[in-house]
């Protein structure tokens, strides 16, 4: 059997084994990538020499006995948003392109200190917005089962690549379902952690009260693997919950007696696929012939799900992305070529109106700090990033603060309360990831409102600030992978990844790689 099939929990044994060197995996990898990603285009950079040197280094410690961190050796894709010390972190945008963050993310320290190998770094809609990729400056991901389809996004490169068998985990950012659904438009195990759960320090912020980092994984085995390692309190971000990490690694294969799932009314109404539908209700009847029992639960107030987060995520965006000024740092527009515009125009408008209106007029016409700030946002921006800056300014102006911002955070708790209500009867919630299985690239990007409401049964997790998990659990009548998403209370990530081991474990979806099948 390849390596490439191989489980990131088997790669690390047959290392620690001394049967497989990190430098042969490392090789094995990059050699995939060079087969197929000119196509699928899922890393925007691949360090090769970089990561053959920390395998090496990896693999010299090995031989001389030395203790190793959880992941020694093995390969982790990163998506460009996460600072990894001088090197590039684009965000997928023009803004950033030249950017080297002069620190780690704690995110990415973390997987130094487990002697991870970074493997490169993958393609996202810019600055995590969007829903199919297609939002990127640089390139437009392809789905690897199919390759006119979008591999979901944000985290587009992260799902193709582990899909693709280019990686065997890597890591995402889910801020209204960029971890869950691409991973389910792909056919991998992508988990979004409770809020507070993996750290923000270091990601490039998107909407902060929502932002999430987390795993994406060939299974939920090695999801836990990643997140046990990616866990834990940091005193860098205020919002970083201090809670000891489960061995989720460990406790995974551990039997789940009397579980009970809550299939979500709402998740099962119009707008959903009847493929979709089918393979889900399938899923559901795997739990229940394993002893689960299954209760319809109700989420009132999710059906304002979308309308809620596409106030929230873009107000809070617009208030992150004012940073990007051209003054402190990312692009800056070419000011030789705007210094010679606003010459040209004051001479033209001198002309016009006369030399003394002119000097009466001249400063509101053409301050050239205001000029600088306008053409190098208006430059390094691409177009959805700035229909969430000016939805958001929209939201949070004077006059509609109220009416949008404020309402919103209202329907954010109500939200959240009807999930507390759920879980007091269900231990887990049971549905579907996405409306749909991938669409076509092209068919939705010029349609914003048509792109959001593929989040319609995502977002909910984050405007509460609760895990879910997104499992591949059947195929479309084309072969596209279909997700099945749980969702589990604050903190219940260890229960959430054994029941999709459980799934897992007697189903075999999960073990299907595009372009090796
Ligand atoms: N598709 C959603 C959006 O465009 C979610 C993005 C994300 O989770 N980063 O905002």
């Amino acid at each position: 059997m390849s390596l490439l099939r191989h489980s990131a929990t088997t790669l690390l044994s047959q290392m620690s084994d001394g049967k497989l060197s990190s430098v042969e995996l490392v090789q094995e990898y990059l050699e995939q990538i060079e087969r197929h990603d000119g196509r699928v285009k899922a890393f925007l950079r691949v360090d090769a020499a970089r990561a053959l040197k920390q395998a090496a280094a990896i693999d010299d410690r090995r031989s001389r006995g030395e203790s190793l961190g959880p992941l020694a050796g093995l390969p982790v894709a990163v998506k460009d948003l996460l600072c990894d010390e001088g090197q590039l972190c684009t965000c997928a945008s023009r803004m950033l392109a030249d950017f080297r963050p002069p620190y780690d993310s704690t995110v990415v320290a973390k997987l130094k200190a487990a002697d991870a190998v970074l493997l490169g770094r993958t393609n996202l809609d810019e600055f995590a917005m969007g829903g199919s990729g297609e939002n990127s400056a640089f390139q437009v991901t392809r789905n690897p089962w199919n390759l006119e389809r979008t591999p979901g996004g944000s985290s587009s490169g992260a799902a193709a690549c582990v899909a693709a068998a280019m990686a065997p985990l890597s890591i995402g950012s889910d801020t209204g379902g960029s971890i869950r659904q691409p991973a389910g438009l792909c056919g991998i195990t992508g988990l979004k952690p409770t809020y507070g759960r993996v750290s923000r320090y270091g990601l490039v912020a998107f909407a902060s009260s929502l932002d999430q980092v987390g795993p994406l994984a060939g299974s939920a085995e090695d999801a836990a693997l990643l997140l046990e390692v990616l866990a834990g309190h940091d005193p860098r971000d205020t919002t970083s919950i201090n809670a000891p990490v489960p061995r989720y690694s460990q406790t995974i294969g551990q039997p789940l007696a009397g579980l009970r799932l809550g299939r979500v009314r709402e998740h099962f109404g119009p707008g959903l696929d009847p493929e979709v539908s089918a393979a889900v209700e399938a899923a559901v009847e795997v739990y229940r012939s394993l002893g689960a029992t299954v209760c319809d639960v109700s989420l009132p107030h999710e059906k304002y799900g979308i309308a809620t987060y596409y106030i929230i995520a873009p107000s809070e965006a617009s208030s992150n992305l004012a940073r990007y000024d051209g003054v402190h740092y990312g692009y800056r527009t070419d000011e030789r070529a705007m210094h010679d515009e606003l010459a040209a125009e004051r001479k033209q408008l001198a002309a016009t109106i006369g030399k003394r209106d002119f000097d009466a007029q001249a400063d509101a016409v053409e301050n050239p700090l205001l000029r600088m700030y306008r053409q190098s946002r208006s430059e390094g921006f691409g177009p959805e990033v700035k229909r969430r800056i000016m939805l958001g300014t929209y939201t949070l102006s004077a006059g509609y603060y109220d009416a949008y911002y404020v309402k919103a955070l209202k329907v954010r708790r109500l939200i959240a309360n009807d999930y507390e209500a759920a879980f007091r009867s269900c231990d887990m919630l049971i549905g579907p990831v996405s409306p749909t299985p991938a669409f076509k690239i092209g068919e939705k990007h010029s349609d914003p409102l048509a792109m959001y409401l593929v989040d319609l049964y995502t977002v909910g997790a984050n405007l509460a600030g609760i895990p879910g998990i997104s499992i591949p659990c059947g195929r479309s009548r084309d072969g596209l992978p279909i997700g099945l998403q749980l969702q589990g209370p604050a903190m219940s990530e260890e229960r959430l990844l054994r029941s999709a081991h459980m799934f897992q474990r007697n189903t075999d979806w999960h073990l299907a790689r595009a372009l090796l099948d």
